[in-house]
C-alpha cells in the first residue's frame, strides 16, 4: 500500500473537532502540525526574553538578538502560513510547501537552539524524536525519513564538535546556568518548562496515533480471518488451524490416542432456496445454519465457512465414531430448524462427509479435507440430508 497524504479517509469538515486528526484532510493536519510547531519558537522566545531581562550576564549578548530574531521570524512566518492555509482549506485539501516549511523549520529551530544551549543530546534530541513520531502520522512519512538522514549526521557532527576543545560549547551561555547549590537558574528551568509545553501535546497525539494503529491491526486481523456474513473462520484461517492440529496430533507419542476429525457440510439444494426466496433469504439461511453449527461446537472445535454454502468443522481429540454422532446431531438440528425470513418459513437440510486423521493417505490438512469432501459427495449422491464417513 502506498503511504501518502491521502492515506486516510476524508471526513466532512463540520465534524472536524469530533474526529481524530489522523482522519482530517492533509491541509487540516498541516494546520494542526504548524500550530504545534509554533509552540517551539514561542516557548523558546519567551524563555530567552525573560532570561535575558532577568539574568543577562548569563547569556552571550552577541547571540541573543539573532536568536530572538530567528524565533520571531519563525513564529510570524508560520502564523502567516497558517492564516493562508485556513483560507486555502476550503478549496484545496493539500499544500506540500506548507508541509515542507513546517517540518524543515521545526528541525532547524530545535537543532540550532539545542546546540547553542548545549542541550542537543538531551532536550533537543527528545524534541526531535517526539516531533518525528507525531509528524510521521500527520505528514508524509517519506519526508520524515529524509529528515532522518539530515538529523543523524548533524547530531554526529555536533557530537564530534563537543570533543574538540577549540570549538566553544553551549555558545549561548556566558557561564554555567547551574548555581553553586546545584539548582538551575530560573531561565534554565524556564527552558525545561518550555520543553514540557511542547512535548505534552506531541505525546498526546502520539498516543492517539498508537491507538489508531492498534485498532487498525485488530480490524486487519479480523478481516483476514473471519467471514463477514457468518462470522465463522474463513477458509484460510480454518486451513491454518487444521494444519496446526494435524501437526499437534503428529507430535504426540501415540497418535491413535487423540485423533482429529473433520466434518464437511454442504447445504442441500441451496441454489433452489436462492431462486425461490431470493438471495437475501439465502444469506439468512447461511447465517442461521452457521449459528446452529457454532452453538453445537465445543470450545476447542473450529467451525469455518469453507465456500459459498459449504462449511467445515474441525474436531480435535475426536475419533470417527464420536464425529459421526456429532454430525448426526448437527444434521437433525439443521433439518428441524425453521428459518423465518420476511414471514416465510424456509426449510433447509445439509449433507455431511467425515474424515479422520491419522488415516491412510492423509498427510496434510488438504488430504483430510479432500477425503471428507469425497464422503460428502457420496452423501449427496445417495440422496442428501445424510452423514457419510470416509
Ligand atoms: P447441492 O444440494 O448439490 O449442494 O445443490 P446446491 O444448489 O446447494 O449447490 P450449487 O453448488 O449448485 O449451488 C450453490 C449456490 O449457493 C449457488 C450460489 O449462488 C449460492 N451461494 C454461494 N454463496 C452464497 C452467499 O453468500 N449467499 C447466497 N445467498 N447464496 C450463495
Ligand atoms: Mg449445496
Ligand atoms: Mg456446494
Amino acid at each position: 500500500m502506498k503511504m501518502d497524504n491521502h492515506q486516510y479517509k476524508v471526513i466532512p469538515r463540520g465534524s472536524l473537532l469530533a474526529s481524530s486528526p489522523m482522519d482530517w484532510q492533509a491541509i487540516d493536519r498541516f494546520i494542526l502540525l504548524a500550530a504545534l510547531v509554533l509552540l517551539a519558537p514561542f516557548a523558546f522566545g519567551i524563555t530567552l526574553f525573560i532570561a535575558n531581562t532577568t539574568i543577562p550576564e548569563y547569556l552571550n549578548q552577541a547571540l541573543v538578538p539573532y536568536l530572538l530574531a530567528l524565533y520571531a521570524v519563525h513564529f510570524i512566518g508560520l502564523s502567516l502560513m497558517i492564516v493562508k492555509a485556513m483560507r486555502l482549506r476550503k478549496a484545496a485539501d493539500d499544500w506540500p510547501i506548507f508541509e515542507n516549511v513546517i517540518i524543515g523549520s521545526y528541525l532547524l529551530v530545535v537543532l540550532i537552539s539545542s546546540y547553542l544551549s548545549g542541550t542537543h543530546f538531551t532536550e533537543g534530541l527528545l524534541l526531535i524524536f517526539l516531533g518525528v513520531n507525531i509528524t510521521s502520522t500527520l505528514a508524509d512519512v517519506n519526508k520524515i525519513k529524509q529528515c532522518y538522514w539530515f538529523v543523524v549526521p548533524t547530531l554526529a557532527i555536533m557530537g564530534i564538535a563537543d570533543f574538540i576543545p577549540s570549538i566553544p560549547y553551549a555558545l549561548l551561555l556566558e557561564k554555567s546556568p547551574i548555581a553553586a547549590d546545584g539548582r538551575p537558574m530560573v531561565g534554565w528551568l524556564g527552558l525545561r518548562a518550555a520543553v514540557v509545553i511542547i512535548l505534552a501535546p506531541l505525546i498526546y497525539l502520539c498516543i492517539l496515533a498508537m491507538k489508531r494503529w492498534v485498532e487498525r491491526e485488530g480490524l486487519y486481523q479480523e478481516m483476514s480471518t473471519i467471514d463477514g456474513l457468518t462470522r465463522l473462520s474463513n477458509r484460510n484461517s480454518f486451513i491454518d488451524r487444521g494444519q496446526s492440529e494435524i501437526e499437534r496430533v503428529r507430535r504426540q507419542n501415540s497418535p491413535a490416542g487423540s485423533p482429529l476429525s473433520c466434518i464437511m457440510i454442504d447445504l442441500d439444494h441451496f441454489k433452489m432456496i436462492n431462486d425461490t426466496w431470493g438471495h437475501h433469504a439465502g444469506d439468512e439461511v447461511l447465517i442461521a445454519a452457521s449459528k446452529i453449527m457454532l452453538d453445537s461446537a465445543r470450545t476447542n472445535d473450529e467451525v469455518g465457512r469453507y465456500g459459498g454454502e459449504e462449511f467445515a468443522v474441525l474436531l480435535p481429540n475426536t475419533g470417527m465414531l464420536k464425529a459421526r454422532l456429532i454430525a448426526e446431531r448437527l444434521r437433525h438440528k439443521i433439518a428441524n430448524a425453521q428459518v423465518v425470513v420476511d414471514g416465510q418459513t424456509i426449510e433447509v437440510t445439509a449433507s455431511f462427509g467425515i474424515a479422520t486423521f491419522p488415516s491412510q493417505g492423509v498427510e496434510v490438512i488438504a488430504d483430510l479435507l479432500k477425503t471428507a469432501d469425497k464422503a460428502l459427495y457420496e452423501a449427496k449422491e445417495s440422496g442428501r440430508n445424510k452423514v457419510v464417513t470416509a
